[in-house]
């Protein structure tokens, strides 16, 4: 809260304290405003969670909000009536979403000077419902990546111990909200990318539901897997973002016309002790993986009796098929990634090679001379899954496991409301720990990928600090397609039965 020196610590507020703070005169947005930008000055040439500010925005936004309820008093009205959902509300956005009036780079350098010229829809209603968006942040080039490291503009660094990864690729995202630089950040997860770092920097990150947010206005990765969610300290702040950036979008083909529950009320129910009866089924098999940490594991089996505890119905299931998700994925994937990418071609967009000799040299040395060495990985592989004589033995038959993966989902769906699984094998490794292993940097995937190909929701929330490193677990809830209401249910049930501390002391 607000201390006597009128000094605000962001690390402390959610966005519906800063909603009402605003709201009852007890501070401006522009304060709001000014705190989150103090604390990147104090922290971020440390964290570099972002890589662009937005200043000029910024003010602007904040200025609107003190505007409104300038008028709102005018007016003989209540500023709680008549504000935006998020007034006020400090925000950051993964740098794959275009807004006008920033650099959308997606973490690569062949988009370096690459300006929006249109808006991403759930960004763009994130700012409509008030949010103030401070800057865009960093993330693996092209959300390639589980770390950040492959970001071609330096490394984001965990602030729970800066000699650590932030998880990937939302990692900018997922360390902004931790180190208290903004309220609530957007992420991209395409196979784990909001859940991973989420888990990893002990933030509270939602993948929804395959649809539920449109994804126009975002660098393409794998068109049948991205989704866009978000990062908060709290379930609460999720579900309110959630709440805006949710629904049909005529600009998205793919997004839902599912209506549009009230997931705020989702998480107050959890408050009034929402969970009783609630069938949690414990992914048994996913807990006897090579490779899971003893420490994450036996947090994911307290988080069991937590919910015992808290009166839902605890059982076990298995989901044999989950084993084939991280192969299934590394050809998906970067198929699609590969048709996504040929837009590329330094004509189009972004970075053009010097003096070429003539088209085809044009190409091959913009995209040789653009893309970083995990870009042109996942291009050759993809190039290679789908060209004739092989597409049969790898994408047919990825596209065969994805099937089998769903089939498993429904059928543990029909036995039970929520699911549990460890988010991530283990807590956070060092940087450069696993950049020269691209596998061992693949599996920290293992458990999130799965959801991405079967489509449904699902939410990483801290389940503690691991008792051998002393850093973030996050527990994975996974919910049935459009289940997000479940899952912030439970997931807020859970919160407040383990009353994690979400703040980091930076270090180093
Ligand atoms: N880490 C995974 C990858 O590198 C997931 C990325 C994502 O979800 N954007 O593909």
């Amino acid at each position: 809260m607000s201390g006597a020196s009128g000094a605000i610590d962001l690390s402390t507020l959610t966005a519906a304290h800063i909603r009402e703070g605003i709201a009852s005169g007890q501070f401006s947005a522009r304060e709001v405003l000014d705190a989150a930008q103090t604390r990147i000055v104090e922290v971020d040439e440390r964290v570099h969670a972002f890589l662009q500010l937005t200043p000029e925005l910024a003010e602007e936004a904040a200025g609107a909000v003190d505007a409104a309820v300038a008028s709102a008093h005018q007016a003989g009205l209540d500023p709680r009536d008549t504000l935006g959902p998020l007034a006020g509300v400090p925000v950051g956005l993964k740098d794959n979403m275009n807004i006008v009036g920033t650099n959308t780079t997606a973490g690569a350098k062949i988009l370096e000077n690459h300006v929006s010229v249109y808006d991403c829809t759930a960004a763009r209603r994130l700012l409509d419902a008030g949010a103030v968006l401070v800057g865009k942040c960093n993330l693996d080039e092209f959300a390639f990546g589980s770390s950040t490291e492959n970001s071609a503009f330096g490394p984001t660094r965990n602030p729970w111990d800066l000699e650590r990864v932030p998880g990937g690729s939302s990692g900018g995202s997922a360390a902004s909200v931790s180190a208290g630089e903004v309220v609530i950040s957007l992420g991209s997860d395409t196979g784990g990318s909001i859940r991973q770092p989420g888990a990893l920097t002990g933030t509270v990150a939602l993948k929804p539901t395959y649809g539920r947010v449109s994804r126009y206005g975002i660098v393409a990765f794998g068109s049948s897997l991205d989704q866009i969610g978000p990062f908060g300290k709290t379930v609460e702040d999720c579900a309110m973002a959630l709440q805006a950036i949710a629904g049909p979008d005529p600009m998205d083909a793919t997004s839902a016309v599912e209506p549009v529950p009230d997931y705020v009320a989702a998480v107050g129910q959890a408050a009034a002790g929402g969970v009783k009866g609630l069938r949690v089924g414990v992914v048994t098999d996913l807990l006897e993986v090579e490779g899971l940490a003893g420490e994450v594991r036996s947090l994911v089996e307290r988080a069991a009796s937590v919910f015992g505890e808290l009166g839902a119905q605890v059982g076990e299931v298995e989901l044999p098929s989950a084993e084939h998700g991280l192969s299934a994925y590394y050809i998906i994937g970067p198929a699609e990634a590969s048709s996504n990418l040929a837009r590329f071609d330094g004509i189009r967009y972004g970075y053009r090679a010097h003096n070429p000799a003539d088209v085809l040299d044009l190409y091959m040395r913009s995209r040789a001379e653009g893309f970083g060495p995990e870009t042109i990985r996942r291009v050759m592989l993809g190039t290679y899954a789908l060209s004739a004589g092989y597409y049969d033995a790898y994408y047919g038959q990825a596209q065969k496991a994805r099937t089998l993966i769903k089939r498993d989902f429904s059928a543990a769906f029909e036995r039970f409301d929520v699911l549990l699984t460890p988010t991530t094998p283990t807590t956070a490794f060092k940087i450069g720990e696993k950049s020269d292993d691209p596998l061992g940097m693949y599996l920290s995937d293992y458990y999130t990928i799965p959801v991405n190909l079967a489509g449904n929701c699902a939410i990483s929330v801290p389940a503690g600090l691991g008792s051998d490193t002393g850093l973030p677990v996050g527990l994975q809830i996974i919910g049935d397609y459009f289940a997000e209401e479940t899952v912030l249910r439970a997931a807020a049930a859970f919160e407040a039965a383990v009353e994690f501390d979400s703040r980091p002391r930076i270090r180093g």
